[in-house]
């Protein structure tokens, strides 16, 4: 059995990997983070992504009929939209899944403040 060390925490788990990319975009700037996860912090970036990302597809399967990114801010509905996030998940032996949402400067600093990182 493989065993892979967590990002968050250090911390060595048996089994599959989870892996997360994450990224984000914003006027010429961009960045990408690639964690490997324990099932604990699965759990955690799970609650993140639910809270401040729109699931887009699951397995190549789409989820929703909005696939553009709004001119207007997807958190807030007010500001025009800034930044571009987006995440790919592989995790729990569950099929990929994508994740995106278009923010406004504000809101996109709020998240990125709040988003998982490696310890
Ligand atoms: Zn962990
Ligand atoms: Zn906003």
């Amino acid at each position: 059995m493989a065993i892979f060390p967590c990002d968050m925490c250090r911390k060595r788990y048996p089994g599959k990997s989870n892996s997360v990319y994450l990224g984000w975009m914003a006027g010429g700037y961009s960045d990408r983070r690639k964690l490997n996860l324990c099932p604990r912090h699965v759990e955690v970036v799970d609650a993140w992504l639910s809270k401040n990302l729109s699931l887009i597809e699951v397995g190549g399967v789409p989820q929703t009929d909005d696939v553009e990114i709004s001119k207007t801010c997807e958190s807030c509905g007010l500001e025009p939209t800034t930044q571009t996030w987006f995440a790919n998940t592989y995790v729990r032996s569950e099929d990929p899944a994508v994740w995106a949402r278009g923010l406004c400067e504000k809101c996109g600093g709020r998240v990125l403040q709040d988003a998982p990182q490696a310890a």
